[in-house]
């Protein structure tokens, strides 16, 4: 067996079914395991260690060891290893954090409605958008506009919201009620010689449009991350959100955050919404929630939208949707105690103070022969990899170009993200200085080698 053939790695192959990988390729290339964590670092099998630049999937915001969540898990494993809040029940760290999600959470998002991933909250806001107009009395009220690039999920409904052909293809989505409207990218979509103003107003012409051609009492939701992150980190531009909700203002459509990625300090705000000045009619959260140390998401809702959902009560009787783990204790637990570490520790006053640090760092490399545009806010950026810097032309799929710079950072001790045709990075939201200094580091060489690798 060589190093990287463990007795792990070969039953990895046998009985492993992985996410998001090469299914095919996985039996002979194997994976990396990983099996510990300290602060913004990982370990693999061998000892060998890698500064997280993406906080695992975008999610471990408090790095791997931190051990104020691993105490109140703990605690809440002995206390009430498991209950669940259906038929009337409930628990102490369940309504805890409902109350200190709330509290934190965008104005008018008074109600919370647990679930374990951001797929299941999302899913659970389609589900609702639907329940709430069949409530209201207008059942043809039922459409939901996604964007192209958008990322929220995987199942049915999350699936069919996000706004990229690999997450349809052969999986028979999107769902018919689901449209995708353009991605607010101008880097990518802007036309030859248009400002980035005229963009902004071509695109949600657009918009306006696909809700005249639908039929706006057809339409009941509009739904968007802050920042699309799985798409390709992408920055709105300036006026976007502003327009887009002028729109669904004026249509009486509801909008929907996604607010997974962005929630919790990520973009140097509490949320997203507060960066770009987005009103929310519900909003998903997961991932920072706990700090991804246990699976928790939730939706939440306004007033109005909870005193539909008890219309429907006095209608049907019980709400009939809830899952068995949603409000787990101990990930109820855990995810009080991260809202209290970014609280006591002031981790969005920190990512504030860092992230002009890391984004000047990584304008650095704007001028390198195989990045085409360096984009990012807060501690959230990608650097987009180019064949052709001046026509903004990326390198053909088949070269595998962005997974040849991910695994050469890998090499070099980081992790970074090869998605669309960009590298993604997302490190913890405890970075100091010298992780960014490793992190970009580790990067640029990657770069640096895959220049040669090109030529
Ligand atoms: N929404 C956004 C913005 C995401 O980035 C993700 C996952 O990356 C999801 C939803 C889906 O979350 P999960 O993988 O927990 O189902």
């Amino acid at each position: 067996m060589s190093k990287t053939e463990s007795a792990a790695w070969h039953k990895d192959i046998a009985h492993v079914v992985h996410p998001y990988s090469n299914l095919d390729a996985h039996a002979t290339r194997g994976p990396t395991v990983i099996t510990r964590g300290e602060g913004c670092y990982v370990y693999d099998e061998h000892g060998k260690r890698y500064l997280e630049g993406m906080s695992g999937l975008w999610c471990a915001s408090l790095g791997f060891s931190e051990q104020r969540l691993v105490d109140a898990a703990v605690k809440q494993l002995h206390t009430l290893p498991y209950y669940h809040l259906f038929n009337h029940r409930s628990h102490p760290p369940g309504i805890a954090l409902a109350e200190a999600l709330t509290a934190v959470a965008p104005e008018g998002l008074n109600h919370v409605l647990f679930a374990n991933s951001g797929s299941e909250a999302n899913d659970a806001a389609v589900k609702l958008v639907w329940y709430y107009n069949n409530l209201l009395g207008r059942p043809e009220k039922k459409k939901i506009i996604s964007r192209l690039y958008g990322y929220h999920g995987v199942t049915v409904a999350s699936g069919s919201l996000t706004g990229l052909v690999h997450v349809h293809r052969d999986f028979d989505l999107p769902l018919p009620s689901v449209r995708h409207t353009d991605c607010p990218s101008h880097y990518h979509f802007g036309l030859p010689g248009e400002s980035e103003a005229a963009f902004t107003q071509r695109i949600t012409d657009n918009l306006e449009q696909l809700i005249l051609k639908e039929g706006p009492e057809t339409v009941a939701a509009f739904i968007a991350e802050p920042v699309n992150g799985s798409g390709g980190v992408i920055v709105p531009p300036a006026g976007y959100f502003e327009r887009v909700q002028a729109i669904l203002k004026k249509h009486d459509i509801l909008f929907i955050v996604d607010e997974v990625i962005t929630g919790f300090g990520r973009t140097g705000r509490m949320f997203g919404s507060e960066t770009y000045g987005l009103k929310p009619d519900m909003m998903t959260v997961a991932k920072g929630l706990s700090g991804a140390y246990q699976p928790i998401s939730g939706l939440l809702l306004t007033d109005a939208i909870h005193d539909a959902l008890k219309a429907g009560s006095r209608k049907h009787g019980a709400f009939a949707h809830g899952l068995t783990y949603a409000a787990h204790p101990v990930a109820a637990a855990v995810a009080l105690e991260t809202l209290n570490v970014y609280r006591d520790r002031d981790i969005v006053g920190h990512v504030r103070e860092v992230a002009p640090y890391f984004l000047e760092k990584l304008d650095a490399l704007a001028g390198h022969p195989l990045v085409g545009q360096v984009r990012g806010v807060g501690l959230l950026a990608a650097v987009e990899i180019v064949a052709d810097k001046a026509a903004r032309k990326p390198f053909d799929p088949s070269a595998g170009m962005g997974a040849w710079i991910q695994n050469r950072a890998m090499a070099y001790g980081v992790i970074v993200r090869a998605i669309a045709n960009c590298v993604a990075l997302c490190p913890p939201l405890i970075s100091e200085r010298s992780h960014i200094d490793e992190l970009v580091g580790g990067l640029a060489r990657a770069l640096d080698d895959a220049l040669a690798h090109a030529r």
